[in-house]
């Protein structure tokens, strides 16, 4: 019998899922009813944010985080190379550039240091940092901050892997990944491979009220309601568009689906630290390189990432026994737009990491038997 295939990720749906989102389409809204704000709310309890705006998924999450920082023709912006495009992308959308700085050798996270480097340079050269919780690894926020305050900078946080992460900061003080204490932003994603979905889906979190209602505009054209924000008011019908915004808005019936899956977003972080015990212990004498997770913080294992100078001959491999691996990722810098528009450039560790890694099987439903294949299969791959 041939075996069901295993993705490297994938979403689950609950009876209770399909309960939320049909009393959704059974309400009066199809589209921006209360499931916004009750979505918006709970999200931003979970990470410990004072603020969260729904948008239509992670990357107008980014693209309204870059247009509500001012970002503009001329300014330079530093991010990681390895990572999904959209984290550079958002900045290329506000008529910016973007630089890279290369990864830390363990976390696989924008390095600080390399940061610095690049500051230290030029130190007038750059407006924000958009640091990414590669893998669900959290970054060191509060060491960016410190970093991001001596050069004047902003910071986007791409928490897109970490809702649930933590790290303890210089104070030693846990803090949630997203919880706005030390960026402006933090942007999140709810496309079915991530911990919480919705299909499509993005969530924008805060510290910031300026920034919370600037957003809100932009999500929907520029355009507010609110009388208190109106330079005039000609009666009931009236609203004002007061900047360049998008429809970047978000239907009530994925934010029921996205909150539905929300209550269950602790139970599922835990089931995701168990599957990455198992393969810690399960892969330790195989010749791979296995994930490594900084002292004090705690990974969110949005994937589980090993390294292995076979990878190509290892992906086709589990591929004939259903086992879909997969690569995080092409570094940005070697996609032929990045090429075509910045020339072709090196990073030396992100280059390195890219040869190597693969992303092996890694969500909160995989079961102990799918489990036990793929580990069967990289023991039965390494003993060949
Ligand atoms: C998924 C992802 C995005 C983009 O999110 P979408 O919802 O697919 O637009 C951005 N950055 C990172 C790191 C991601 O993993």
């Amino acid at each position: 019998m041939a075996s069901s295939t295993i993705p490297y990720g994938k979403q689950q749906i609950t009876e209770d899922d399909i309960q939320a989102v049909v009393a959704s389409l059974q309400s009066d809204f199809l589209t921006q009813g209360p499931m916004v704000n009750e979505f918006e709310e709970a999200f931003a309890r979970y990470v410990g944010a004072r603020y969260a705006v729904a948008v239509a998924n992670g990357t107008a999450a980014l693209h309204l985080s870059t247009m509500a920082l001012n970002v503009k023709p001329g300014q330079r912006v530093i991010t990681s190379p390895i990572t999904f495009a959209a984290s550079a992308n958002c900045v290329l959308y506000c008529g910016g550039d973007v630089d890279f700085a290369d990864i830390d050798p363990k976390t696989y996270c924008l390095d600080l240091n390399r940061v610095e480097d690049l500051l230290k340079k030029n130190p007038k050269k750059y407006s924000g940092i958009i640091p990414v919780d590669y893998a669900g690894h959290p970054i060191q926020a509060d060491a960016f901050r410190a970093l991001a305050d001596r050069y004047g900078l902003w910071i986007i946080e791409d928490a897109c892997h970490a809702p649930g992460a933590s790290f303890l900061d210089a104070q030693k003080t846990v803090q949630r990944s997203g919880n706005g204490k030390y960026s402006e932003l933090s942007i999140f994603s709810f496309h079915p491979v991530k911990h919480i979905a919705s299909g499509e889906g993005g969530m924008i979190t805060t510290n910031d009220q300026k920034l919370y209602q600037r957003m809100q505009k932009l999500r929907t054209h520029g355009i507010t309601k609110d009388p208190a924000q109106m330079a005039r008011n000609d009666g009931g019908w009236f609203m004002e568009m007061q900047e360049l915004g998008y429809n970047y808005r978000i239907p009530d019936m994925l934010c029921a689906l996205g909150n539905s899956q929300l209550k269950r977003a602790e139970a599922n972080f835990k089931r995701r630290q168990e599957i990455a015990k198992r393969y810690d212990h399960e892969l330790k004498d195989l010749p791979v390189v296995l994930p490594y997770t900084a002292p004090d913080s705690v990974h969110a294992f949005h994937l589980y990432v090993i390294q292995t100078a076979q990878r190509r001959e290892l992906y086709d491999f589990l591929k004939t026994k259903n086992i879909y691996a997969q690569v995080h990722y092409i570094p940005v810098h070697q996609h032929p737009y990045y090429v075509e528009r910045y020339g072709k450039q090196q990073f030396e560790l992100s280059d390195a990491f890219y040869n190597q890694c693969l992303s092996i099987p890694m969500y909160h439903s995989m079961s102990d038997e799918e489990q036990t294949r793929v580990v069967g299969s990289l023991k039965e791959f390494f003993a060949r």
